[in-house]
């Protein structure tokens, strides 16, 4: 699609599609703290995500059953860890999105193509200078 912000189709089309980024982003964004939420707690000194213990359910639980815990809690730690910087992402895209630069290259100032933002919301430039 052609850059035309002067032309007022393609200027609704803009805000139409800014719009569905912005559900999108909103829904992943929602996937991601529920199952953060399963596996742990945001600190809201460090501002980070923290994996949570699993509850202890039996008092009496023997040697094993804390190996198995604690394997679950490394696990849980690993996995947040590369949730954390996706929930990240988007929340920098949507914090982008309310920018009056939403959608404009950082090289050129022209529009970034609607497939690439669709692909990558927090693009900061047009694909011709994808490189630079
Ligand atoms: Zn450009």
């Amino acid at each position: 699609m052609q850059a035309c912000y002067e032309n007022v189709a393609c200027y609704d089309l803009l805000m139409l599609e800014k719009k569905k980024i912005k559900e999108k982003l909103e829904a992943e964004r929602d996937v991601l703290v529920e199952e953060l939420r399963d596996m742990g707690k945001l600190n809201l000194e460090t501002g980070e995500w923290e994996a949570t213990p699993e509850e202890l359910d039996a008092p009496e639980s023997d040697q094993n059953d804390m190996a198995d815990r604690f394997e679950n809690f490394e696990s849980r730690s690993s996995m947040m860890k590369t949730l954390e910087p996706r929930l990240n992402n988007i929340l920098k895209a949507l914090k982008g999105l309310n920018k009056e630069s939403f959608g404009k290259c950082e090289v050129c100032g022209k529009d970034i193509e609607i497939k690439r933002l669709e692909a990558n919301p927090a693009a900061q430039t047009c694909k011709k200078h994808l490189e630079s």
